[in-house]
């Protein structure tokens, strides 16, 4: 078995050229008529889950027509200005947020690519304890470490999953990892789909050097190099269908005229707050009751800290370190940095204090961190709204809790003179004295939540009854209607999905064509390898 390399050189590498690919793109802003086209699969969504399950299909001799209600972004429309960005590759400009008992802003990629587009790049394969705990809960005895293995490398050779070297992991990754140090806690320099990336810090506005390989640049062109075609600006709206088979899907494109898909096979690839919304419009998906329901998000926040030294967190790659120290008790801690404008957004205060605040941003750490929920929310539609619920319940409150006094240990560790904890009572700590926050009286309504990882509204479930789709990701109650994303996954992983979600797409193509796993796929020189061997958090 070949081995592919995963560190140092290959993450500062281009590697080959990739031959230009013509784009199969049929701009729907142009389509004013009412057309028919004819495929063997309709993929609706062309981001972690759609983009490549289409590439797979159409490598293997299926006619792929894939439906984005998104444009296509090329990377040369990525200015690397946060807030230009914002409001052209996020869905609503990134302001999605979740109604509940704290409000969290809930970010969702709009465009060839899906959130991958504007996503961080952090690549990490599902625990095996996590499939464990899914064939004990949800009876997805094939969703093993050694059955998905395969489909794992895969998808890492097709995005070169490599590890973050130290000299792009950024000044601010390298404070938190001498504090970690300090404190005897077990981190790594991450993994991600990357080509040559200079580290310059905005992947969460579009990657202004295709270093990162979002499935817009990866699978997608390979998928228009295999036949397929994207209709971009197509927002599929319906999928005929007598309740057993569907037909084909009609979509409304945005120069007012409409594109009917006639397939053999729908794939619902609209991520994990869109797909529910639109399997219930059809009628589709809710036999057991469980559709838009089982929403885990993996809420996260993040902690600011002064330093006397210059950091310029906006050098290197934002998300470059994780550690998993804590990770058994439903806690990661990821690195979250960014440009003085992202950080103008997020940071505490107003006024004056803000102010001061900025002008000394390149003194300023940032470091995030993730909850493994057990809360789970909804998505439905109401008057023509999407409306997603969320109560961060009082465990995983506890949990922040926890996370942020931990983080904050970090950062005294590390030589913070000033920490911000993102706890509305408790706005900034200072002399290494933690006491205020820990004396501080913390409620779900006190902390600043993010979050985006949205997951589970259409959960596998081999149990007609608990489930929206089988282990295959099948429509329990259709015999080609499919969904391939983020709603399908049961529980909260406790780690970032979108290789999760590439490898069962992967899969679910593999098992359209009829063909058997692949079985010469290099093995990495390097993985990740989270330390979660007790899922106890994730099976609310
Ligand atoms: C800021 C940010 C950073 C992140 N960082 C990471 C990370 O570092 N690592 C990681 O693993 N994950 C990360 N994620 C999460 C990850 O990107 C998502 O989990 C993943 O992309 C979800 O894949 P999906 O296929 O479910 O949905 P998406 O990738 O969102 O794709 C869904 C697509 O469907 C389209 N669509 C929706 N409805 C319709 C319709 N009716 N008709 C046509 N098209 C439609 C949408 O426009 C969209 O393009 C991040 C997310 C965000 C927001
Ligand atoms: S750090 Fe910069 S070059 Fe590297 S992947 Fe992110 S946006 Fe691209």
């Amino acid at each position: 078995m070949s081995v592919r390399p995963t560190t140092g050189d290959a993450y500062r590498d281009w590697g080959p050229p990739a031959a230009p690919v013509e784009p199969r793109v049929e701009d729907g802003a142009r389509i004013a008529d009412d057309r028919t086209v004819d495929c063997d699969v309709c993929v609706i969504g062309t981001g972690a889950g759609g983009a490549p399950l289409a590439k797979e299909l159409a490598e293997g001799g299926m006619r792929v027509v894939m439906l984005e209600e998104g444009r296509h972004f090329t990377t040369d429309d990525f200015t690397a200005r946060p807030r230009e960005m914002s409001t052209i590759l996020y869905r609503d400009a990134g302001q999605t947020v979740t109604v509940g008992n704290v409000p969290i802003i809930l970010p969702l990629g709009k465009g060839v690519g899906g959130t991958t587009m504007i996503n961080s790049g952090t690549c990490f394969r599902t625990p095996p304890p996590v499939l464990e705990m899914w064939s004990e809960r949800f009876g997805l005895d094939e969703l093993n470490a050694d059955e998905l293995d395969p489909y794992f490398r895969r998808v890492e050779r097709e995005l070169n999953v490599v590890q973050v070297p130290e000299d792009r992991a950024g000044r601010n990754a390298l404070v938190v990892k001498r504090g970690a140090d300090a404190l005897g806690w077990r981190g790594d320099f991450i993994w991600r789909n990357a080509r040559g990336c200079v580290g310059s810090g905005v992947c969460s506005f579009g990657c202004p050097t295709s270093a990162k390989q979002h499935v817009g640049l990866s699978y997608v062109p390979r998928a228009w190099a295999a036949g397929a075609t994207t209709y971009t600006e197509c927002r599929a709206e319906r999928i005929e269908h007598d309740g057993r088979r569907a037909r084909g899907v009609i979509a409304r494109a945005a120069g007012g005229g409409t594109v009917r898909v006639e397939c053999a096979h729908v794939v619902v690839a609209c991520g994990a707050i869109h797909t529910p919304v639109f399997l219930a419009r059809q009628g589709l998906g809710g036999h057991s009751g469980e559709l838009g329901r089982n929403l885990a998000i993996h809420p996260a926040t993040a902690v600011r800290a002064l330093f006397d030294e210059e950091i310029e967190m906006a050098n290197g790659v934002p998300q470059s370190y994780f550690i998993d120290e804590f990770a058994d008790d439903g806690i990661m801690l990821e690195g979250a940095a960014g440009p003085p404008d992202y950080a103008a957004m997020s940071f505490p205060f107003s006024g004056e204090r803000h102010r001061e605040l900025m002008l000394q941003f390149r003194n300023i750490g940032q470091f995030g961190l993730m909850v493994s929920d057990l809360s789970r929310g909804w998505v439905r539609e109401r008057a023509g709204r999407i409306e997603i619920r969320y109560d961060l319940g009082p465990e995983d409150t506890a949990t922040f809790r926890r996370g942020i006094e931990r983080l904050c240990e970090l950062f005294v560790a590390a030589g913070a003179r000033a920490i911000y904890p993102p706890v509305t009572s408790v706005a900034e700590l200072t002399g290494g004295d933690l006491e205020p926050l820990r004396r501080a009286e913390v409620k779900a309504q006190d902390l600043v939540l993010m979050a985006f990882h949205p997951l589970g509204t259409a959960r596998a479930d081999a149990r007609r009854d608990h489930g929206v789709v089988t282990g295959e990701l099948r429509l329990h109650e259709m015999e080609n209607v499919w969904v391939s994303d983020a709603s399908v996954i049961p529980s909260s992983i406790g780690v970032n999905p979108q290789i999760t979600i590439m490898a069962l797409a992967t899969r679910l193509a593999y098992r359209l064509l009829g063909k058997a796993a692949p079985d010469d796929e290099p093995e990495p020189e390097s993985i990740a390898r989270p330390r979660i061997t007790q899922p106890h958090a994730l099976t609310a």
